[in-house]
């Protein structure tokens, strides 16, 4: 792992496979994806293999998931290290799910709490035991749709001044963003849970959930050590529920629904060209196209450089969508 941080791995990617859901079950269809035990490797159909830092087959729990790819990222966070979590995949894979993208309070104990609710409860429990430091967190929750950036923390979106994203000190600075300090998990996950409520659904052939948005949960934090005032750090974890990566023509989409879904892969075009960009650079320090789009944008000071990223991959294991999940084994694979 030391060895790895020194060398600077831009990104880790894990695949995560679901299980058949109900409906695919009752349509007849097949798995077209296997698993080798101990290996990080899926075989599609009967020879086509993949490699990946990570491989959680069907039956990785959440728990899992979380504590062998996301909890070594909190470790930086709190040495000053920024972190990225993305989540990828077609529209239905368990994006949302492996987040926790539909977390409510109810959800508070429950095994399948995604990714957000426990990264929370982490924090706040490393930041317990860490008595020595003083700590400011706050958290923010936005949605890009349709390359426009939309705070999910405003009470009144009508009302939201517009939004704009600055440089400063090579910081990225989201202007006109609630920002809620929080000073326990669960001020934090409420923050979720009001933004959870207001993402944006529009009904589309394919799924009628479907997000057709990013959602990144941003939690910031500041530290001093208390006896030290030299002895300072801040960091910024992103926590990203990706838009559906299908292509345009599964969702029979038209009109206003086809520009969003434009857009959409403008963002997830550019993100693959960012991530790309970044494993050329540790070899040749070449140009990253950050600018390409408000995502990649929005993200720059916590994809590459000292910052820990994970992909993970979701993919779907039924026959019936096996095209896109080449697609996204393909693009994880480019990641790495
Ligand atoms: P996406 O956000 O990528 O569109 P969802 O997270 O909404 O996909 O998942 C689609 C469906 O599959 C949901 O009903 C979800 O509960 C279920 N699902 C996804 N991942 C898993 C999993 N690992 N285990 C059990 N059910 C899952
Ligand atoms: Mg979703």
């Amino acid at each position: 792992m030391a060895q790895e941080e020194e060398k600077g791995i831009p990104v880790k990617v894990a695949l995560r496979c679901r299980p058949l859901v109900p409906k695919e079950t009752r349509e007849g269809c097949k798995m077209c994806l296997s698993f080798v035990p101990g290996e990080p490797q899926v075989i599609v159909g009967s020879d086509k293999a993949f490699t990946f830092d990570y491989v959680f087959d069907p039956a990785v729990e959440q728990e899992e998931v979380f504590n062998t790819a996301v909890a070594p990222l909190l470790q930086g966070i709190f040495k000053g290290y920024n972190a990225t979590v993305l989540a990828y995949g077609q529209t239905g894979s368990g994006k949302t799910y492996s987040m926790g993208g539909t977390y409510t309070a109810s959800q508070e104990h429950d095994p399948n709490m995604g990714v957000i609710p426990r990264v929370i409860t982490q924090l706040f429990m490393e930041k317990e035991q860490r008595q020595d430091w003083e700590f400011v967190l706050k958290v923010s929750y936005l949605e890009i749709y349709n390359e426009e950036i939309l705070d999910l923390l405003c009470s009144s979106r009508e009302r939201s001044p517009q939004i704009n994203i600055r440089e400063d000190n090579q910081s990225i600075k989201i202007i006109g963003l609630t920002e809620k300090r929080v000073t326990c998990a669960q001020d934090t996950v409420s923050c979720l849970e009001q933004g959870n409520n207001s993402r944006t659904v529009a009904a589309t052939a394919m799924n009628s959930q479907s997000s057709r948005s990013h959602a990144i949960f941003t939690i910031s934090i500041d530290q001093k050590k208390k006896n030290d005032k030299n002895s300072s750090f801040s960091s910024k974890l992103h926590l990203v529920d990706l838009a559906g990566s299908e292509r345009q023509k599964k969702t029979k989409a038209k009109g206003d629904r086809l520009k969003e879904g434009i857009n959409i892969n403008r963002g997830l075009l550019c993100l693959g060209n960012v991530i790309s960009a970044l494993g050329e650079e540790n070899r040749k320090g070449g140009y990253v196209p950050y600018r390409d789009s408000k995502l990649t944008r929005l993200l720059q000071d916590s994809l590459g450089g000292n910052s820990h990223t994970l992909m993970i991959a979701c993919v779907s294991p039924a026959d019936s969508n096996l095209e896109e999940t080449l697609n996204t084994l393909r693009y994880a694979d480019r990641a790495r």
